[in-house]
């Protein structure tokens, strides 16, 4: 059972356990907005039903995605869509490309890795963008700041709890879309 929480300012900012959310309620971190009516939690002294979602009271600094040269960064930063192509693609269908590939010193850093679909990154092979006929959509560089992307994973979007759907209906109004793994 998972907890969405909330911001200060009613943004979604991701789902934590329960169990979390209960001692963030306990130590007055966040407030209750919405709880699960058919869940409670019983000790011999009290009864609470489990929280659904909770918005914390002060403000929370963020913590930034940094610039971490990382897999999750690097298909932030290529929006998700292949770098040669331009499918779009989901989280676990994307492969990391060597631009110049490693046996023609290419490096592992920012300015050499893009995200590209399976096909473009087999048809490319161990070769260059121009010795495969293939073009770069834009030149691959460390980011200064990333879109913020939260994820909401739920196999259907029907068992997302109906308690976070106000929320989240920003957010996918934002976001464009929710996504789905
Ligand atoms: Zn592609």
């Amino acid at each position: 059972m998972e907890t969405l929480v909330l911001s200060h300012a009613y943004e979604p900012m991701g789902q934590i356990s329960w169990q979390r959310a209960v001692t963030l309620w306990w130590t007055d971190k966040v407030e209750i907005l919405e709880e699960y009516e058919d869940r409670e939690i019983r000790s011999t002294t009290w009864v609470m039903k489990i929280p659904a979602v909770v918005r914390f009271l002060g403000r929370v600094r963020v913590r930034r995605q940094g610039l971490r040269f990382s897999r999750e960064n690097v298909y932030a930063r290529d929006g998700g869509a292949c770098q040669y192509c331009g499918t779009k693609l989901k989280r676990r269908e994307a492969t990391y490309d060597h631009v110049i590939p490693r046996t023609g010193g290419g490096t592992t850093n920012w300015e050499n890795i893009v995200i590209a679909c399976a096909r473009c990154n087999q048809r490319k092979g161990g070769r260059t963008p121009e010795r495969a006929g293939m073009t770069l959509r834009s030149t691959p560089v460390a980011p200064r700041s990333l879109p913020t992307t939260i994820r909401i994973t739920f196999a259907n979007r029907e068992d997302v709890p109906s308690s976070w759907r106000q929320y989240l209906f920003e957010l996918a109004y934002w976001h464009g879309a929710l996504e789905q793994d």
